[in-house]
């Protein structure tokens, strides 16, 4: 029995209300518990702040495009990192950094959970092997089906039941946590050399919408009651404009109702919202809508977003959105690999330097920002970076900086090159407001957890929950006016404990811990249609055999499954 007793910490822990009250904080054998005896090991936090393991909705950590990435990449490896020291591995890359840096970096910054936001089914044994590679945090990973030809068809034809059936087999085969929408009918469009840039542009072939697509997914999510909701990557991402097909694929969750016994409440996550939220009609007029995006969702409560901040890096971006990949090579004639993934999606990479000296780049940065500043429900607005699409996850604490110091986006916007341009063409000069440490802990803990539907277990320091405990050197009462010291306070975590273990202690690595793979098993009735289905495309369309397809056991050694039964 290993007891932990964290003493005296400034706590911030928004599932119990708790903003900054100094508190103890216990935990026995991997959990939180009321009270430990004596003999516990004690951790002095006076004059510190304690939270929650972090829990990051949505990046991209494993996987064959983080892979061909790297391959695609070496230079991405010059970035300094740290050598191997004690048991510890070697640490490289920078935007796609190795799974051990991955792992190491996450819980440097006191993170418990991060889901892999976008697995291409066919190829998730890759991304278990890499799941399992990366230490300490645990994963979960979101397969594809926004182009998926079953889910195509079975929409088109409003089978839900079957699509639900089927869902619920690519779950179990993929070892998966829930549905993945990428550019819906967009990327199985670029199989024809085509996208879809709007709700209504229809898929080649399988002559059904992106809006369709969204909404049979809506309805199949709900239908089986999965922990998470639909997690979409909306139309037309990157495009000057792109904010009114944004706001129309939100308005396809209204009215509808979130069933589910995990307390989650949206309907639809809407992914790195700073892409899909853009005005102008050209790169020459291109302006922030982030206002006219934030107003909608903070009226729609059933929606959920996160953020996509640009950080203003080097950095190699990847998605599913082929076509997009393919049209970003075309602006800035950088390396560029798509892939076609048979039945199910596509894939693409290109290097990106967000310059600051370049106007767009100051105003996406702007955009990112401003969401959150403008968002009313700090627990449906998520931190990410896309990683490592708008940048690095190793960035949050930069993110923290920026939304907590009115002063330091202003110095970070005088710096631009064209800092009067990208004052015009967004808010991000006139918003006074600074995130709190409790908003903070809303955006990275609590709002995320209950949004995956694991409020249960991660986000909170309720007795029950997961022993995931965060101590930061950075005492509320007097939070450093220098936002380089504010940042490394939440860079490198003063300690970090991970169901009980102390993996973190001064911001070096202390242990691997126990890491866990997270996946959903939902029941549904016996449906011979889908099974047949299956056993027919397999043998005809398929490179592989159905017994080879799924995910072995081994692949995924410590899981905690999530049992779902729409009967029950
Ligand atoms: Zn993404």
């Amino acid at each position: 029995m290993t007891e932990l007793f964290i003493r005296n910490g400034a706590v911030f822990d928004p599932t119990r209300g708790i903003d900054g009250d100094v508190m103890d904080v216990a935990i026995r054998d991997g959990r939180i518990v009321e009270s430990v005896g004596s003999s516990a090991k004690v951790i002095d936090a006076t004059g510190k702040t304690v939270m929650a393991g972090g829990v990051d909705v949505h990046s991209h950590v494993a996987g064959p495009k983080v892979n061909a990435g790297r391959t695609m990449r070496p230079e991405d490896k010059l970035f300094k990192s740290p050598m191997a020291s004690g048991g510890n591995r070697m640490e490289m890359g920078f935007s796609i950094p190795s799974t051990f840096k991955t792992g190491y970096d996450y819980a440097r910054m006191g993170y418990a959970f991060v889901m892999e936001a976008a697995m291409p089914p066919l190829h998730s044994p890759h991304v278990h092997e890499e799941i399992h590679d990366t230490p300490i945090i645990d994963e979960g990973a979101l397969p594809v089906f926004g182009n998926n030809w079953f889910v195509l068809e079975y929409l088109k034809r409003k089978e839900i039941e079957n699509a639900a059936a089927y869902t619920a087999w690519l779950l179990k085969a993929s070892k998966g946590y829930g549905i993945k929408v990428v550019n819906p009918g967009g990327t199985e469009a670029w199989g024809w050399g085509l996208n879809c840039l709007t709700l209504d542009d229809e898929v080649p072939y399988f002559q059904i919408t992106p809006k369709e697509i969204i909404s049979g997914l809506i309805q199949t999510n709900e239908y089986l009651g999965l922990p998470h909701s639909i997690h979409i990557h909306q139309n037309d991402l990157g495009n000057p404009g792109n904010y009114r097909t944004t706001i129309d694929s939100l308005r396809l969750a209204e009215g509808v109702r979130a069933n589910n016994r995990f307390g989650r409440e949206q309907v639809m996550h809407s992914t790195h919202l700073q892409f899909h939220a853009y005005g102008g009609d050209s790169w020459a007029t291109f302006e922030s809508r982030a206002r006219e995006v934030v107003n909608y969702v903070n009226h729609q409560k059933n929606i959920t977003f996160d953020l996509g901040c640009v950080t203003l890096d080097e950095t190699t971006t990847m998605t599913a959105d082929g076509p997009f990949e393919h049209h970003l090579n075309g602006l800035n004639h950088l390396k560029w690999t798509n892939v076609d993934v048979e039945l199910e999606t596509a894939a693409g990479v290109v290097p990106y330097v967000y310059d600051p000296k370049i106007k767009v780049c100051g105003i996406q940065w702007a955009i990112g920002l401003e969401l959150a500043l403008l968002c009313e429900d700090m627990n449906r607005c998520f931190i990410t970076t896309d990683h490592p699409n708008a940048g690095p996850f190793t960035r949050y604490p930069r993110i923290y900086s920026w939304l907590m110091s009115q002063k330091y986006r202003q110095a970070t916007l005088d710096s631009f090159k064209h800092s009067a341009k990208v004052t015009a063409a967004t808010e991000i000069a006139s918003l006074d407001r600074e995130l709190t440490l409790y908003e903070i802990a809303q955006m990275t803990r609590s709002g995320p957890a209950q949004a995956l539907g694991l409020g249960d277990f991660y986000g909170g320091l309720a007795p029950g929950m997961d022993g995931n405990v965060v101590v930061y050197n950075l005492d509320p009462n007097e939070l450093p006016s220098n936002p380089e010291q504010l940042e490394a306070a939440f860079q490198r975590a003063s300690w970090f404990i991970k169901t009980g273990d102390i993996v973190v202690k001064d911001g070096e690595i202390m242990s691997h811990g126990n890491k866990r793979t997270l996946w959903v098993r939902a029941k549904t009735p016996e449906n011979p249609q889908v099974r047949r289905d299956i056993h027919d495309k397999f043998l005809k369309d398929y490179t592989v055999g159905l017994d080879n397809y799924e995910v072995r056991d081994y692949l995924a050694p410590n899981p905690y499954v999530i049992e779902v039964d729409m009967e029950a």
